[in-house]
């Protein structure tokens, strides 16, 4: 237990150093692009990638004819990941120059906030995408920008990461921002990103796996987000739907 709450198990160099922070980036960003093609790989194998005639009668829409906007997807992704990767070191490097509220003692909080954090940041990452959201569907913004990740009208997995490096940069920065103001533990900033990553393949997947019964509590899922890559103009929310609720652009 002792290893998760020493700085040197998460950052084990000086990031001030630029050959140091380059050398970070780059192994952050083999993890990060590792991470989304195992991941998104083991949800395309089952789901696309032959899936028997019972399962692909519950696909959204068609799985088959995407050859070349999946090329497209994972191509964005990448790019993507390097921009991720970015935001990654930055946060450490904040982390390093004492301007985040990561605590590493297991004990400077209760341990119920442990999953309390989880919820404060998902609550604060909602507003912070719905608001960038929309902005980007500014048609201004939208031409130069947005368009990438709507080029997937009927998204496969694989355009999880899919997006523009300005609205990459946007993504990234989120993170960062929000450790400057809610205290968290890294392990659960860890799981925060697991979560993060295995919500947008679901919402990107092309079925509905969550049950309906969970989605009546409020929560977004392949359902929602398809019908916002296909009409662009409700459904802008990214775990839950208050945000889409409050402002009046839910569409069941
Ligand atoms: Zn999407
Ligand atoms: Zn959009």
């Amino acid at each position: 237990m002792d290893h998760f709450q020493e700085f040197s198990s998460y950052i084990p160099v000086d990031l001030f150093d630029p050959v140091n922070f380059l050398v970070a980036w780059a192994v952050v960003f083999f993890f990060i692009v590792v991470r989304y093609l195992l991941g998104v790989g083991l949800f395309y194998g089952i789901f696309w990638w032959k899936p028997s005639a019972r399962l692909r009668k519950k696909a959204l829409y068609s799985l088959t004819g995407k050859k070349k906007q999946i090329r497209q997807e994972i191509s964005w992704s990448v790019v993507t990941s390097v921009i991720f990767a970015f935001g990654g070191v930055l946060t450490g490097l904040m982390w390093q120059a004492g301007w985040t509220q990561f605590y590493l003692g297991f004990d400077e909080y209760p341990l119920w906030y442990l999953p309390v954090s989880l919820i404060l940041y998902s609550l604060a990452h909602e507003v912070y995408f719905y608001v960038t959201h929309v902005w980007m569907h500014k048609p201004s913004v939208y031409k130069h920008v947005h368009y990438v990740h709507h080029l997937s009208r009927e998204p496969s997995p694989w355009a999880s990461f899919s997006f523009h490096p300005i609205e990459g940069l946007i993504e990234a920065l989120v993170l960062p921002l929000l450790v400057l103001v809610i205290p968290i533990h890294p392990v659960m900033f860890i799981t925060y990103m697991t979560l993060m990553t295995l919500s947008a393949i679901n919402n990107h997947l092309g079925y509905e796996l969550l049950p309906k019964w969970f989605r009546n509590m409020g929560f977004i899922s392949g359902e929602n987000h398809s019908q916002h890559h296909r009409f662009s103009r409700h459904n802008f929310g990214l775990y839950y739907t208050f945000m889409d609720r409050i402002f009046g652009t839910l569409k069941g």
